[in-house]
């Protein structure tokens, strides 16, 4: 039997944060991880790292200076050093190198990782949970005061105890493309990517990976779709990394007594623009932060836990929660209508504009925008 004060459910982005976050407090942790998801090319912004003192390190694969937002009839909304706040530069990261750093770090810091392990079952005891662990053919348990779940989405280990996941998802796929220049990123709206988006991200020696989210199923087919048009080529198949991701916002009750989940299992993922790393590892600190507090005064109930609900909800719970209507108005959008935006904010200066300034000019081309953003106004 392994006796630790912090058991993490999960080790991708969230799990290794949150136990980083507690081994600096100098607790025991131990982190449990069934596997690691494909390897695949991934965006982060400059101003996240940033916010959290992060850094890329050798899974930088290229730097990207301009992003655009590509309209049905091919209308580009570019976002730059020109017009935008220069710390905005998007990261592209090979996301096995960037996780194999996490990793290193955390076990720099004493944590204990157990890969290709899973949690098989759960128990309540006086002072915490007993979990039982498979490995391989080995079976053992773990004692802990506190167990934190970052098992991604569906999060699997959240039923467990009526916590309930996420409620909304897109299924999302991408692919990397071979013989293809490009020097910017591109996100591409409108019926090729039905209640969705496709984005294109330039890597060296021209290449390109090129994904797409989308609520419905067929993503596959749609992305072959594109592929083939915006490139002129003829594929037949495409060789795709894919999953679901969460996108109706932060859950509403991440805590039970002795527990917290954070990451995409919490759906601590940008329902409208995409991405959880960024998200998923601001709220696996405040998980740790919460967790290591609660085990040095000796209070792991929910009544202490539930800080950590807060301390997301005021970062940024509240605004991903903003962004499902945000995208519930951008995806009921037809063809016509999102080409008449792109040209509405074609060449405009985004320096000093935040999401209120936006909206607003939304609602000054789009009446729809009023009915179904009114209220964020
Ligand atoms: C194709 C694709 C492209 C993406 N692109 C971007 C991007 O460009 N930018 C961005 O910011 N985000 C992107 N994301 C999203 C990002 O990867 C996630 O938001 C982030 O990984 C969430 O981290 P997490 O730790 O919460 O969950 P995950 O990364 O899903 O990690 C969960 C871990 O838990 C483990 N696990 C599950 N069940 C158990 C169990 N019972 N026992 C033990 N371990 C278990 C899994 O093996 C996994 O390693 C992308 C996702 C995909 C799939």
């Amino acid at each position: 039997m392994i006796e630790t004060d912090v058991l993490i459910i999960g080790g991708g982005p969230a799990g290794l944060e949150a136990g980083k976050t507690i081994a600096l407090e100098n607790l025991n942790v131990v982190i449990l991880n069934k596997n690691f998801k494909n390897k695949q090319t991934q965006l982060v912004y400059k101003s996240g790292l940033e916010d959290l003192d992060l850094f890329v390190g050798n899974s930088l694969l290229n730097e990207v200076q301009e992003l655009a937002m590509v309209s049905p009839n091919k209308n580009k909304v570019t976002l730059s050093n020109d017009n935008i706040n220069s710390s905005e530069k998007g990261y592209l990261i090979d996301s096995e190198k960037f996780i194999q750093k996490l990793k290193k770090e955390t076990i720099d810091l004493g944590c204990e990782i157990k890969n290709e392990t899973k949690a098989v079952s759960l128990e309540k005891t006086k002072e915490g949970y007993k979990v039982k662990c498979q490995s391989n053919d080995t079976d053992y348990e773990i004692n802990c005061k506190i167990l934190i779940i970052a098992d991604g989405y569906p999060s699997n280990v959240s039923k467990a105890f009526n916590i309930k996941s996420p409620s909304k998802y897109a299924n999302i796929c991408q692919c990397l493309v071979n013989g293809i220049d490009m020097d910017k990123i591109e996100f591409h709206f409108g019926s090729i990517s039905p209640n969705g988006y496709i984005w294109i991200y330039p890597l060296k020696d021209s290449k390109v990976e090129v994904g797409i989210s989308i609520e419905g199923d067929g993503h596959k087919k749609y992305l072959l779709k594109f592929i083939n048009s915006y490139f002129n080529l003829n594929l037949k198949d495409i060789d795709v990394v894919e999953a679901k991701v969460p996108i109706s916002g932060v859950i509403n009750n991440p805590i039970r007594d002795n527990i917290l989940v954070c990451g995409d299992a919490a759906g601590q993922y940008n329902p409208f623009i995409g991405g959880g790393i960024i998200s998923s590892i601001k709220g696996a600190r405040y998980t740790g932060k919460v967790a290591a507090g609660a085990i040095k005064n000796n209070d792991c109930s929910r009544d202490f836990l539930k800080r950590y609900r807060k301390l997301v909800m005021d970062d940024f719970g509240e605004d991903f929660n903003k962004l499902v209507k945000v995208r519930n108005y951008a995806f009921s959008l037809n063809d016509k209508e999102i080409d008449s935006i792109a040209i509405s904010f074609e060449g405009v200066s985004f320096y000093n504009m935040n999401l209120l300034d936006v909206l607003k000019r939304l609602v000054s081309i789009s009446p729809k925008a009023i009915l179904k953003l009114g209220k964020l106004l």
